[in-house]
């Protein structure tokens, strides 16, 4: 049975992992807060970037940088005259539209796309997508900041201090985990596109000429990673941006699309922006930015690929390709086939009945296993609907003391996806659960 993004949202609901923001007051348009099993999830994910980009490359470094900047920033990198949408009103319904998205021959007879009156629409004005606020007491010229647009202005203008610091050499890359803002027009498809997301950034910095073979071994990396985060490789594709598509900043750029409900849509973008953002800020900041490399002898400042992936959308997509409806024998089953490095929660203990000591003997499971996973203790209802109810969180592995562990101090173990159980030694299960996690999580 084909997910559609309704079962996604009310699965998301019902167990708890993404709430509609200020729920109680009606909500509040594309933005959404995260329950007790989507805060897991999301770190969860944040946790296998990070270890994949920085961890696991000697020449990438992390860093946390403010949201708000100095306004200066959002000049050079050009955000304060060009990172803007068109819009329409129209004057009867007072519905905003973007420009872009009116059937060309409506906007020909200025015809409202929502209440069909004709000549009703306004001339084009160009709308700044960026949130502004002010800083200090005083509202007034001067005072005013923005909320980041995008993580990677962050990385720019800390390029010298990483650098100083670090000793780090070119090639290397800085990575940053962040909240980024952007009053989008037309947001939705749940938490496809929201107003307030967060984004996992990595700026690789290089020699020019070695731009190329940089940019083709992120691209190759950045796809191989949703494979081991557990995508499946047939809803993967790159797509490359014609030259109508490319942003003023960039020689090539990649999108790694995923194939959602709603058809494939981009998951992240690969881009190879060469010096403009440092020429930009080296400009407008009046701060040599150039780098001067040893062996060569040479000066030059230094080309930027960088590899640009949504939390939020990351979240999403793995939701999407976890999930399944299984028609078993008696029942229907949802499981979310979570890779077990993501799940939010790695192991549920049961005891088979509330008796002869058994909630015992799973508490104390539970206590051993709780100090270095999240585990859940369930001894409520039928054991049947204890795993389904697992299934349905994502949850890969299930516990039960049953009467056969009060004679020999076995427990099983039962697989998410397979639903095969297994006996085990009580006392090797902590070690054998997180042999199970590891190896699926490579
Ligand atoms: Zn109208």
């Amino acid at each position: 049975m084909a997910v559609t993004m309704e079962k996604i949202v009310s699965l998301c609901k019902r167990r708890g992992f993404i709430f509609q923001s200020s729920d109680i007051y009606g909500g509040i348009n594309a933005c959404y807060d995260y329950g007790p099993l989507g805060v897991e999830l999301k770190n969860n994910v944040k946790s296998f970037w990070w270890r994949s980009m920085v961890y696991a490359h000697e020449n990438v470094v992390g860093l946390d940088a403010a949201i708000l900047m100095h306004p200066r920033v959002w000049e050079a990198s050009g955000h304060v005259a060009g990172f803007s949408d068109p819009l329409v009103d129209c004057k009867v319904c007072k519905q905003r539209f973007r420009e872009d998205e009116i059937d060309p021959e409506k906007l020909q007879v200025k015809q409202c796309p929502k209440c069909g009156n004709k000549n009703a629409l306004t001339d084009a004005r160009q709308f700044n997508l960026m949130f502004k606020t002010s800083m200090g007491p005083v509202e007034e010229k001067g005072s005013e900041v923005y909320l980041r647009p995008e993580t990677a202005q962050g990385i720019y203008v800390n390029y010298r201090n990483v650098l100083d610091s670090s000793r780090q050499k070119i090639p290397f890359g800085i990575a940053q985990i962040g909240k980024a803002f952007r009053n989008e027009i037309t947001p939705g498809n749940f938490i496809f596109r929201t107003r307030e997301f967060e984004q996992m950034e990595m700026q690789y910095f290089v020699k020019p000429g070695d731009d190329l073979e940089a940019f083709e071994m992120w691209k190759e990396r950045r796809k191989a990673w949703y494979t081991a985060l557990g995508i499946k490789a047939d809803n993967l594709r790159f797509h490359e941006h014609g030259k109508d598509e490319l942003a003023h900043y960039a020689k090539a750029a990649f999108d790694i699309e995923y194939n959602y409900p709603i058809g494939w849509k981009e998951l992240e973008g690969v881009h190879n922006r060469t010096d403009f953002d440092l020429s930009r800020h080296q400009e407008y900041s009046g701060k040599d930015l150039t780098y001067f490399e040893e062996a060569t002898r040479e000066r030059f400042l230094p080309y930027i690929v960088e590899t640009s992936a949504g939390v939020d959308r990351t979240v999403l997509t793995c939701l999407v390709d976890a999930y399944e409806e299984q028609q078993l024998d008696s029942e229907m089953r949802t499981v979310l086939h979570l890779s077990p490095a993501v799940a939010p929660v790695k192991a549920a203990v049961f005891p088979l009945v509330k008796k002869d000591g058994m909630p015992e003997i799973a508490l104390k499971i539970t206590e051993d296993l709780k100090k270095d996973l999240l585990v859940f203790y369930d001894a409520g209802g039928a054991v049947g609907r204890r795993y389904r109810r697992q299934d349905e969180a994502g949850t890969p592995y299930c516990i039960t003391v049953d009467s056969q562990t009060l004679e020999d101090e076995t427990v099983t173990i039962r697989d998410r996806d397979t639903m095969e159980q297994e006996r085990f030694p009580m006392k090797g299960i902590k070690q054998e659960i997180m042999r199970r996690i590891q190896n699926r999580s490579q």
